[in-house]
């Protein structure tokens, strides 16, 4: 499932690190996938993607799409933001559940006019800055 792409004419205030294991994130991400990885033994997805399950301790991994719709489990609004994060403050960040499997932070993006609530629902977005992507979650509405 393809994410839509929100253009920020900006570079990345913190770049991820980009590593040989994680560059097929970064690389699915800047296309528009969502991924990460999958153990091939047990099955389970992990995120952050992992070299090794942390569930069976097998280090035979493929990468998968991950769900891309999932609901707000928690979220604040930051006003005093680390240094490097000052000029885009304030800012919204949050706990998302995607399709009550797999929990994660991000930065949130809200459309004009949605509140922001526990329970919103939520889709995943590519924010494509200058230098490269991040993910983060568009608020749909309660
Ligand atoms: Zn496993």
């Amino acid at each position: 499932m393809t994410l839509d792409v929100h253009k920020v004419v900006a570079t990345r205030p913190y770049p991820p690190r980009v590593s040989t294991f994680t560059k097929p994130f970064w690389s699915a991400l800047n296309e528009g996938r969502f991924t990460t990885t999958q153990c091939r033994e047990c099955h389970r997805q992990t995120f952050p993607p992992k070299l090794v399950c942390p569930h069976c301790w097998s280090d035979k991994y493929e990468w998968v799409d991950m769900p891309v719709e999932g609901e707000l489990y928690s979220w604040t609004r930051i006003h005093a933001a680390p240094a490097v994060f000052q000029p885009l403050a304030p800012y919204v960040v949050g706990i998302v559940d995607l399709d009550g499997r797999t929990r994660l932070a991000c930065p949130l993006v809200v459309p004009d006019g949605v509140q922001v609530s526990v329970g919103s629902k939520v889709r995943m977005v590519v924010m494509a800055f200058d230098d490269g992507p991040l993910f983060a979650a568009r608020v749909l509405g309660a």
